[in-house]
């Protein structure tokens, strides 16, 4: 496997945790695979090495990942604020994962912000912002939690790993390739996954809880949108779902049924680019993926605060759905010069 990390990196972050006994690891809000699965993978390294090691999150992680060991202690601050403002207090190093700017914790950020415990970005998203003290910043990285298992093999750490911590890091590269389907070219990840399956990490069994094992509603949900709410802009090779409050009611939406669906769209003869939006409660919550290098990370950038990576990104917009909708349509043909110039016509 190659060497990616930095060296000078890997040496400051041994020497960092030498001497750091309590850890905060945190993530960005409505946390995905790869946020859950690096906070609680690198926690539980860090308590095998006999330190004490707690997972704080801006608001709930999805129920499809509460099979990951340690979920059910994860300090959720949007309902345990005292609580988890107690743990950051009392740490002395936080670690940040899978988040490049502190506005990607919402209202967790102005207390790990304040914070005076040192502090670690480990990240493989674009541009992140110098907040931390150590950045090790990856985007080339599939997830964080590739880039966690590459920075413990070079910490010499690999063998420390139990089937708890390989579990939680499989997790996040299976969900954000999307079971190694994108952002999985480099040959190491398959090595990375054999290592990880060396462990004991049950694949199989991953894939099924982490992706496919969704409620009723939630596919009704789905099922729904695709049949009732799909747009397809042909010129621009777009597609557009809106779900919009009374919708979701509808569907009795929980957090995270309606993960993935973006992704569908995709699937169609020609379509270059996929758009979600869902009216939550405090913002429409923006959801882009795309193929063939199309950069949906630039739209979301643009127009919706946002960003991410060039073919999965997201934004937020405070405003009525429908305002968010018209603004994505009426700037699609500015983006059509990143169009392939021989993609073909949208399948019918
Ligand atoms: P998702 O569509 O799964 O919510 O997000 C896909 C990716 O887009 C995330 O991994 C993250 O990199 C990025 N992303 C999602 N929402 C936001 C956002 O509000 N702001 C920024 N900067 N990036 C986002
Ligand atoms: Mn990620």
């Amino acid at each position: 496997m190659e060497r990616l990390i930095n060296p000078v990196e890997t040496e400051r972050f041994a020497r960092i945790l030498d001497d750091k006994k309590r850890i905060v690891l945190t993530c960005h809000v409505r946390p995905d695979g790869d946020a859950i699965g690096s906070t609680l993978g690198l926690a539980a390294l860090f308590q095998k090495l006999g330190k004490e090691a707690k997972v704080v999150v801006p608001d709930m992680p999805p129920r499809n990942l509460s099979f990951l060991s340690g979920f059910k202690d994860i300090a959720v601050y949007s309902q345990y604020e005292t609580y988890c403002k107690r743990i950051v207090d009392e740490c002395d190093l936080i670690v940040c994962l899978d988040f490049n700017v502190p506005s990607r914790q919402d209202h967790l950020a102005p207390l790990i912000q304040g914070s005076d415990a040192t502090k670690v970005l480990i990240d493989h998203h674009q541009n992140p912002s110098d907040f931390c003290d150590l950045t090790m910043s990856y985007p080339k990285m599939s997830s964080t939690c590739e880039l966690a298992f590459r920075i413990i093999a070079d910490l010499g750490l690999y063998g420390e790993l139990d089937l708890d911590a390989a579990t939680c890091l499989l997790t996040g590269i299976i969900t954000d390739t999307r079971n190694f389907t994108v952002n999985c070219q480099n040959p190491d990840i398959y090595e990375i996954l054999m290592r990880l399956l060396d462990k004991g990490a049950d694949k199989e069994a991953i894939v099924k809880k982490a992706l496919m094992t969704v409620s009723y509603w939630s596919l009704k949900l789905k099922a729904y949108a695709l049949s009732e709410k799909l747009e397809v802009f042909d010129r621009h090779h777009a597609a557009l779902i809106t779900l919009d409050k009374d919708e979701l009611k509808r569907f009795h939406y929980e957090r995270g049924d309606t993960e993935g669906l973006v992704n569908e769209p995709l699937d169609i003869r020609g379509m270059a680019y996929s758009i979600f939006m869902r009216e939550d409660d405090d913002c429409v919550k923006v959801s882009a993926r795309s193929v063939d290098g199309f950069p949906v990370s630039k739209i979301c950038e643009d127009l919706f605060n946002g960003g991410g990576h060039l073919q999965a990104a997201g934004g937020e917009f405070y405003g009525p759905l429908e305002t968010c909708r018209e603004k994505l349509i009426n700037a699609m043909a500015d983006y059509d010069r990143f169009l392939p110039a021989d993609i073909e016509k949208i399948s019918r």
